[in-house]
Protein backbone atom coordinates (compact mmCIF):
# COMPACT_ATOMS: atom_id res chain seq x y z
CA UNK A 1 0.00 0.00 0.00
CA UNK A 2 1.68 3.31 -1.31
CA UNK A 3 2.37 5.08 1.97
CA UNK A 4 -0.76 7.92 3.47
CA UNK A 5 0.96 11.82 3.58
CA UNK A 6 -2.28 12.96 4.60
CA UNK A 7 -0.28 15.44 7.18
CA UNK A 8 -3.38 15.13 9.98
CA UNK A 9 -3.15 11.43 9.04
CA UNK A 10 0.35 11.73 10.37
CA UNK A 11 0.03 13.92 13.46
CA UNK A 12 -2.92 11.22 14.92
CA UNK A 13 -1.12 8.43 13.95
CA UNK A 14 2.11 9.98 15.68
CA UNK A 15 -0.37 10.88 18.94
CA UNK A 16 -1.51 7.51 18.95
CA UNK A 17 1.49 6.11 19.48
CA UNK A 18 2.71 8.16 22.10
CA UNK A 19 -0.96 7.78 23.98
CA UNK A 20 -0.17 3.80 23.77
CA UNK A 21 3.21 4.12 25.12
CA UNK A 22 2.60 6.00 28.20
CA UNK A 23 -0.97 4.39 28.43
CA UNK A 24 -2.93 8.00 28.31
CA UNK A 25 -6.44 7.74 29.55
CA UNK A 26 -9.17 7.06 26.78
CA UNK A 27 -11.08 9.91 27.22
CA UNK A 28 -8.16 12.64 27.22
CA UNK A 29 -6.88 10.78 23.93
CA UNK A 30 -10.17 11.60 22.42
CA UNK A 31 -10.51 14.81 23.11
CA UNK A 32 -7.06 15.16 21.85
CA UNK A 33 -7.39 13.70 18.43
CA UNK A 34 -9.28 16.85 17.46
CA UNK A 35 -8.69 20.69 16.77
CA UNK A 36 -10.85 22.40 19.25
CA UNK A 37 -11.95 25.23 16.46
CA UNK A 38 -11.40 25.70 12.71
CA UNK A 39 -12.59 28.58 10.96
CA UNK A 40 -12.35 28.53 7.18
CA UNK A 41 -13.04 32.12 5.12
CA UNK A 42 -12.60 33.34 1.78
CA UNK A 43 -10.86 36.33 1.32
CA UNK A 44 -11.57 38.96 -1.85
CA UNK A 45 -8.38 40.74 -2.59
CA UNK A 46 -8.85 43.53 -5.27
CA UNK A 47 -5.61 42.74 -7.60
CA UNK A 48 -3.38 45.51 -9.09
CA UNK A 49 -5.19 45.06 -12.50
CA UNK A 50 -7.94 46.04 -10.76
CA UNK A 51 -10.09 42.76 -10.36
CA UNK A 52 -10.80 40.69 -7.34
CA UNK A 53 -9.27 37.86 -7.01
CA UNK A 54 -10.64 35.12 -3.58
CA UNK A 55 -8.21 33.87 -1.63
CA UNK A 56 -8.81 30.69 0.83
CA UNK A 57 -7.67 31.36 4.31
CA UNK A 58 -7.33 29.00 7.47
CA UNK A 59 -7.53 29.15 11.02
CA UNK A 60 -7.02 26.00 13.29
CA UNK A 61 -7.23 26.41 17.08
CA UNK A 62 -5.76 22.99 18.56
CA UNK A 63 -6.07 22.67 21.85
CA UNK A 64 -6.22 26.02 24.68
CA UNK A 65 -6.07 24.42 27.87
CA UNK A 66 -2.34 25.62 29.01
CA UNK A 67 -3.11 29.20 27.44
CA UNK A 68 -4.01 30.89 24.82
CA UNK A 69 -3.39 29.33 21.17
CA UNK A 70 -0.05 30.09 19.45
CA UNK A 71 1.12 29.08 15.83
CA UNK A 72 2.27 30.60 12.75
CA UNK A 73 0.60 31.97 9.41
CA UNK A 74 1.43 30.28 6.37
CA UNK A 75 1.09 31.40 2.68
CA UNK A 76 1.62 28.56 0.34
CA UNK A 77 -0.04 27.45 -2.47
CA UNK A 78 -0.03 23.45 -1.56
CA UNK A 79 -1.85 24.65 1.70
CA UNK A 80 -4.94 22.75 2.95
CA UNK A 81 -6.80 22.06 5.82
CA UNK A 82 -5.34 18.97 6.56
CA UNK A 83 -1.91 20.72 6.89
CA UNK A 84 -3.23 23.94 9.02
CA UNK A 85 -4.97 21.29 11.38
CA UNK A 86 -1.61 19.33 11.41
CA UNK A 87 0.44 22.06 12.10
CA UNK A 88 -1.88 23.51 15.00
CA UNK A 89 -1.72 19.88 16.87
CA UNK A 90 2.29 20.04 16.49
CA UNK A 91 2.17 23.72 17.87
CA UNK A 92 -0.11 22.32 21.06
CA UNK A 93 3.35 19.89 21.72
CA UNK A 94 6.28 22.09 20.88
CA UNK A 95 4.71 24.84 23.16
CA UNK A 96 4.42 22.31 26.05
CA UNK A 97 7.73 20.34 25.16
CA UNK A 98 9.37 23.80 26.31
CA UNK A 99 6.91 24.30 28.74
CA UNK A 100 5.59 27.83 27.72
CA UNK A 101 1.96 28.76 29.19
CA UNK A 102 0.36 28.53 25.34
CA UNK A 103 -1.49 26.41 23.44
CA UNK A 104 -1.61 25.71 20.14
CA UNK A 105 -2.47 27.26 16.42
CA UNK A 106 -1.94 27.31 13.02
CA UNK A 107 -3.39 29.84 10.04
CA UNK A 108 -2.70 29.73 6.30
CA UNK A 109 -3.65 31.29 3.28
CA UNK A 110 -3.95 29.31 -0.02
CA UNK A 111 -1.48 31.54 -2.63
CA UNK A 112 1.67 32.00 -4.32
CA UNK A 113 3.26 34.90 -2.67
CA UNK A 114 5.99 34.56 -4.99
CA UNK A 115 3.08 36.22 -7.77
CA UNK A 116 2.00 38.98 -5.32
CA UNK A 117 3.17 42.42 -5.60
CA UNK A 118 3.61 44.37 -2.64
CA UNK A 119 1.10 46.19 -2.44
CA UNK A 120 -1.49 42.77 -2.99
CA UNK A 121 0.39 40.92 -0.50
CA UNK A 122 -0.43 43.50 2.05
CA UNK A 123 -4.13 43.92 1.03
CA UNK A 124 -4.15 39.69 1.70
CA UNK A 125 -2.76 40.35 5.07
CA UNK A 126 -4.75 42.82 5.69
CA UNK A 127 -8.04 41.03 4.61
CA UNK A 128 -6.88 37.64 6.59
CA UNK A 129 -7.01 39.74 9.75
CA UNK A 130 -10.36 41.78 8.84
CA UNK A 131 -11.75 37.78 8.52
CA UNK A 132 -10.05 36.77 12.09
CA UNK A 133 -10.55 39.98 14.12
CA UNK A 134 -12.43 38.16 16.39
CA UNK A 135 -10.64 34.56 16.45
CA UNK A 136 -7.42 36.29 17.11
CA UNK A 137 -5.94 38.21 20.23
CA UNK A 138 -3.44 38.83 23.10
CA UNK A 139 -5.97 36.68 25.22
CA UNK A 140 -6.99 34.62 22.52
CA UNK A 141 -4.82 33.25 19.66
CA UNK A 142 -1.46 34.72 18.86
CA UNK A 143 -0.22 34.37 15.23
CA UNK A 144 3.19 34.49 13.92
CA UNK A 145 5.43 34.37 11.07
CA UNK A 146 5.79 30.93 9.26
CA UNK A 147 6.64 29.40 5.62
CA UNK A 148 6.24 32.83 3.15
CA UNK A 149 5.31 35.28 5.92
CA UNK A 150 7.44 38.08 7.52
CA UNK A 151 7.53 40.58 9.92
CA UNK A 152 6.37 43.25 7.72
CA UNK A 153 3.41 40.88 6.55
CA UNK A 154 2.90 40.57 10.83
CA UNK A 155 2.82 44.91 10.85
CA UNK A 156 0.71 44.89 8.70
CA UNK A 157 -1.57 42.22 10.79
CA UNK A 158 -0.99 44.04 13.98
CA UNK A 159 -1.95 47.54 12.20
CA UNK A 160 -5.23 45.76 11.17
CA UNK A 161 -5.70 44.28 14.30
CA UNK A 162 -5.09 47.55 16.59
CA UNK A 163 -7.20 49.71 13.80
CA UNK A 164 -10.18 47.22 14.09
CA UNK A 165 -10.33 47.31 17.95
CA UNK A 166 -8.85 50.87 18.44
CA UNK A 167 -6.41 49.57 21.14
CA UNK A 168 -2.92 49.71 21.49
CA UNK A 169 -2.55 45.86 20.93
CA UNK A 170 1.37 44.69 19.96
CA UNK A 171 0.63 41.04 21.81
CA UNK A 172 -1.63 40.25 19.43
CA UNK A 173 0.99 38.78 16.87
CA UNK A 174 4.57 38.06 17.47
CA UNK A 175 7.33 38.30 14.68
CA UNK A 176 7.31 41.93 13.97
CA UNK A 177 9.81 44.35 13.47
CA UNK A 178 12.10 46.11 16.12
CA UNK A 179 10.51 49.00 15.57
CA UNK A 180 6.57 47.75 16.80
CA UNK A 181 7.32 45.76 19.76
CA UNK A 182 9.51 42.88 18.13
CA UNK A 183 12.12 40.71 20.09
CA UNK A 184 15.27 41.01 19.85
CA UNK A 185 16.71 37.64 18.69
CA UNK A 186 13.49 36.30 17.27
CA UNK A 187 14.70 36.70 13.23
CA UNK A 188 16.61 33.67 14.02
CA UNK A 189 15.50 31.88 16.91
CA UNK A 190 14.41 28.97 15.16
CA UNK A 191 17.88 28.07 14.14
CA UNK A 192 19.29 28.93 17.30
CA UNK A 193 17.11 27.28 19.17
CA UNK A 194 18.14 24.17 17.02
CA UNK A 195 21.44 25.00 17.81
CA UNK A 196 21.08 24.29 21.44
CA UNK A 197 19.21 21.09 20.92
CA UNK A 198 22.31 20.02 18.41
CA UNK A 199 24.50 20.37 21.34
CA UNK A 200 22.40 17.63 23.68
CA UNK A 201 22.46 15.61 20.84
CA UNK A 202 25.79 15.69 19.46
CA UNK A 203 26.93 14.46 22.94
CA UNK A 204 24.42 12.11 23.25
CA UNK A 205 25.98 10.40 20.42
CA UNK A 206 28.97 11.67 20.89
CA UNK A 207 29.97 13.69 17.85
CA UNK A 208 32.45 16.48 18.13
CA UNK A 209 30.62 19.55 16.10
CA UNK A 210 33.71 21.09 15.45
CA UNK A 211 34.80 18.10 13.05
CA UNK A 212 31.09 17.31 11.31
CA UNK A 213 29.88 17.75 8.28
CA UNK A 214 26.03 19.21 7.79
CA UNK A 215 23.59 19.42 4.85
CA UNK A 216 20.65 21.60 5.14
CA UNK A 217 17.62 21.31 3.00
CA UNK A 218 15.81 25.03 2.61
CA UNK A 219 17.31 28.36 2.52
CA UNK A 220 14.02 30.10 4.06
CA UNK A 221 14.47 32.46 7.78
CA UNK A 222 15.31 28.39 9.55
CA UNK A 223 18.18 27.00 6.55
CA UNK A 224 19.64 30.70 5.99
CA UNK A 225 19.96 31.32 9.84
CA UNK A 226 21.16 27.40 10.44
CA UNK A 227 23.80 27.60 8.13
CA UNK A 228 25.52 30.49 9.61
CA UNK A 229 25.17 29.64 13.00
CA UNK A 230 26.44 25.72 13.34
CA UNK A 231 29.65 27.29 11.99
CA UNK A 232 29.42 30.06 14.34
CA UNK A 233 28.44 27.89 17.27
CA UNK A 234 30.80 24.84 16.89
CA UNK A 235 32.73 25.53 13.44
CA UNK A 236 30.90 22.41 11.96
CA UNK A 237 31.42 22.67 7.74
CA UNK A 238 28.42 23.03 6.00
CA UNK A 239 28.79 21.20 2.62
CA UNK A 240 25.51 21.13 0.96
CA UNK A 241 22.53 23.73 1.00
CA UNK A 242 19.21 23.83 -1.12
CA UNK A 243 16.07 25.86 -2.08
CA UNK A 244 12.79 24.81 -4.01
CA UNK A 245 14.88 24.62 -7.00
CA UNK A 246 17.75 22.13 -6.08
CA UNK A 247 20.98 21.87 -4.07
CA UNK A 248 24.79 22.52 -4.29
CA UNK A 249 27.49 20.95 -2.72
CA UNK A 250 31.32 21.73 -1.98
CA UNK A 251 33.44 19.15 -0.39
CA UNK A 252 35.67 22.11 0.86
CA UNK A 253 32.04 24.03 3.13
CA UNK A 254 30.40 26.31 1.31
CA UNK A 255 30.29 30.25 2.19
CA UNK A 256 27.24 31.82 3.12
CA UNK A 257 27.41 35.24 1.62
CA UNK A 258 28.50 33.87 -2.07
CA UNK A 259 25.71 31.84 -1.60
CA UNK A 260 23.06 34.90 -0.67
CA UNK A 261 24.43 36.88 -3.53
CA UNK A 262 23.98 34.13 -6.43
CA UNK A 263 20.68 34.00 -4.68
CA UNK A 264 19.69 37.51 -5.49
CA UNK A 265 21.23 37.96 -8.39
CA UNK A 266 19.68 34.38 -10.29
CA UNK A 267 17.05 33.57 -7.90
CA UNK A 268 18.54 30.03 -7.40
CA UNK A 269 21.44 28.56 -5.01
CA UNK A 270 21.74 26.47 -7.80
CA UNK A 271 24.62 26.84 -10.59
CA UNK A 272 27.70 28.71 -7.74
CA UNK A 273 30.98 28.36 -9.08
CA UNK A 274 33.28 25.97 -7.23
CA UNK A 275 29.82 24.20 -6.55
CA UNK A 276 28.09 20.97 -8.28
CA UNK A 277 24.66 21.10 -8.90
CA UNK A 278 22.64 18.26 -6.70
CA UNK A 279 19.07 17.50 -6.17
CA UNK A 280 17.36 18.12 -3.23
CA UNK A 281 16.71 14.11 -3.00
CA UNK A 282 20.41 13.55 -3.43
CA UNK A 283 21.16 16.50 -0.95
CA UNK A 284 19.43 14.48 2.27
CA UNK A 285 21.19 11.12 1.24
CA UNK A 286 24.90 12.76 1.56
CA UNK A 287 27.07 11.18 3.78
CA UNK A 288 27.54 14.16 6.44
CA UNK A 289 27.19 14.32 10.00
CA UNK A 290 24.31 16.00 10.45
CA UNK A 291 21.30 16.71 8.22
CA UNK A 292 19.48 19.65 8.64
CA UNK A 293 15.54 19.78 7.29
CA UNK A 294 14.54 23.50 7.17
CA UNK A 295 11.63 23.17 4.20
CA UNK A 296 8.58 21.56 4.30
CA UNK A 297 6.69 18.15 5.45
CA UNK A 298 7.03 14.96 4.28
CA UNK A 299 10.48 14.93 3.23
CA UNK A 300 12.36 11.51 4.37
CA UNK A 301 9.75 8.95 3.90
CA UNK A 302 9.56 5.19 3.74
CA UNK A 303 10.92 5.84 0.14
CA UNK A 304 14.86 7.20 0.92
CA UNK A 305 14.44 6.71 4.53
CA UNK A 306 16.81 3.40 4.56
CA UNK A 307 19.78 5.66 2.24
CA UNK A 308 19.41 8.61 4.92
CA UNK A 309 23.55 8.42 6.11
CA UNK A 310 23.80 11.16 8.47
CA UNK A 311 23.93 10.38 12.01
CA UNK A 312 22.05 13.19 13.34
CA UNK A 313 18.03 15.05 11.89
CA UNK A 314 18.06 18.43 13.34
CA UNK A 315 14.13 18.96 12.01
CA UNK A 316 14.03 22.54 11.96
CA UNK A 317 11.09 22.60 9.32
CA UNK A 318 7.61 20.87 10.63
CA UNK A 319 6.66 17.55 9.71
CA UNK A 320 9.73 16.85 7.76
CA UNK A 321 9.63 12.94 8.82
CA UNK A 322 6.96 10.31 7.79
CA UNK A 323 6.34 7.47 10.62
CA UNK A 324 7.42 4.78 8.56
CA UNK A 325 10.57 7.05 7.78
CA UNK A 326 10.56 7.21 11.57
CA UNK A 327 10.49 3.52 12.55
CA UNK A 328 13.67 3.16 9.78
CA UNK A 329 16.00 5.98 11.24
CA UNK A 330 15.24 4.75 14.47
CA UNK A 331 16.23 1.03 13.59
CA UNK A 332 19.51 2.13 11.77
CA UNK A 333 20.61 4.05 14.53
CA UNK A 334 19.71 7.90 13.34
CA UNK A 335 19.31 10.53 16.10
CA UNK A 336 16.38 12.42 15.11
CA UNK A 337 15.57 15.38 16.80
CA UNK A 338 12.17 15.96 16.03
CA UNK A 339 10.28 19.20 14.83
CA UNK A 340 8.47 20.30 17.42
CA UNK A 341 11.40 20.14 19.75
CA UNK A 342 13.93 21.13 17.11
CA UNK A 343 12.10 24.25 15.94
CA UNK A 344 11.04 25.41 18.64
CA UNK A 345 13.29 27.95 19.57
CA UNK A 346 10.84 29.76 16.97
CA UNK A 347 7.45 30.40 19.22
CA UNK A 348 10.01 30.06 22.58
CA UNK A 349 10.88 33.75 21.42
CA UNK A 350 7.48 34.70 20.24
CA UNK A 351 6.34 33.68 23.69
CA UNK A 352 9.05 36.37 24.74
CA UNK A 353 8.03 39.03 22.53
CA UNK A 354 4.78 38.68 23.81
CA UNK A 355 5.52 38.85 27.66
CA UNK A 356 7.95 41.93 27.06
CA UNK A 357 4.46 43.54 25.00
CA UNK A 358 2.25 42.71 27.41
CA UNK A 359 4.82 43.89 30.25
CA UNK A 360 5.71 46.61 27.84
CA UNK A 361 9.53 45.79 29.61
CA UNK A 362 12.28 45.06 27.27
CA UNK A 363 14.77 42.45 27.08
CA UNK A 364 18.59 42.68 25.75
CA UNK A 365 19.44 40.14 22.84
CA UNK A 366 22.05 38.46 25.22
CA UNK A 367 18.99 38.23 28.08
CA UNK A 368 16.72 36.79 25.34
CA UNK A 369 19.49 34.12 24.18
CA UNK A 370 20.27 33.02 27.72
CA UNK A 371 16.68 31.77 28.62
CA UNK A 372 16.04 30.44 24.83
CA UNK A 373 19.28 28.07 25.64
CA UNK A 374 17.86 27.45 29.44
CA UNK A 375 14.54 26.70 27.63
CA UNK A 376 15.80 24.43 24.87
CA UNK A 377 18.73 22.65 26.71
CA UNK A 378 16.38 21.61 29.39
CA UNK A 379 13.61 20.36 26.71
CA UNK A 380 16.22 18.32 24.63
CA UNK A 381 17.63 16.59 27.80
CA UNK A 382 14.42 15.40 28.95
CA UNK A 383 13.43 14.30 25.88
CA UNK A 384 16.10 12.26 25.21
CA UNK A 385 16.05 10.88 28.43
CA UNK A 386 12.29 10.11 28.34
CA UNK A 387 12.41 8.02 24.66
CA UNK A 388 15.18 6.27 26.43
CA UNK A 389 12.77 5.42 29.84
CA UNK A 390 10.12 4.69 27.66
CA UNK A 391 12.63 2.75 25.23
CA UNK A 392 11.45 4.78 22.46
CA UNK A 393 12.59 6.87 19.39
CA UNK A 394 12.66 11.24 20.69
CA UNK A 395 9.46 12.18 18.81
CA UNK A 396 7.28 9.18 20.78
CA UNK A 397 9.19 10.54 23.81
CA UNK A 398 8.90 14.20 23.22
CA UNK A 399 5.55 13.40 22.47
CA UNK A 400 5.20 11.64 25.90
CA UNK A 401 5.95 14.65 27.97
CA UNK A 402 3.90 17.18 26.28
CA UNK A 403 0.71 15.17 26.11
CA UNK A 404 1.50 14.54 29.99
CA UNK A 405 1.65 18.13 30.35
CA UNK A 406 -1.59 18.98 28.06
CA UNK A 407 -3.27 16.19 29.79
CA UNK A 408 -2.40 17.74 32.89
CA UNK A 409 -4.07 20.67 32.49
CA UNK A 410 -7.30 19.64 30.56
CA UNK A 411 -7.82 17.50 34.18
CA UNK A 412 -6.83 20.21 35.95
CA UNK A 413 -9.72 22.24 34.08
CA UNK A 414 -12.46 18.76 34.84
CA UNK A 415 -12.22 18.30 30.92
CA UNK A 416 -11.97 14.63 31.44
N1 LIG B 1 5.79 29.31 12.81
C1 LIG B 1 6.71 28.98 13.86
C2 LIG B 1 6.54 27.52 14.26
O1 LIG B 1 6.09 26.69 13.50
C3 LIG B 1 6.63 29.94 15.01
C4 LIG B 1 5.29 30.03 15.66
C5 LIG B 1 5.18 31.16 16.67
O2 LIG B 1 6.14 31.86 16.86
O3 LIG B 1 4.08 31.32 17.21
O4 LIG B 1 6.92 27.14 15.33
Amino acid sequence: MAEDLDSFDIALKQLEKAAKVMKLDNEALEILREPQQILQVSLPVKMDNGKVKVFKGFRVHYNNARGPTKGGIRFHPDETLSTVKALSAWMTWKTAVVDIPLGGAKGGVICNPKELSVGELERLSRAYVRAFADFIGPEIDVPAPDVYTTPQIMAWMMDEYETIKRVSAPGVITGKPLTLGGSAGRGDATAKGGMYVLKVGAKKKGIDLSKATVAVQGFGNAGQFAMTLVKEHFGSKVVAISDTKGGIYSEKGLNFDEILKHKQKTGSVQGLPGTKNISNEELLELGVDVLIPAAIENQITSKNASKIKAKIVLELANGPTTPEADEILHKNNVLVLPDFLANAGGVTVSYFEWVQNVGGYYWTREEVYEKLDKKMTVAAEAVLSTAEKFKTDPRTGAYVISIQRVADAMKARGWY
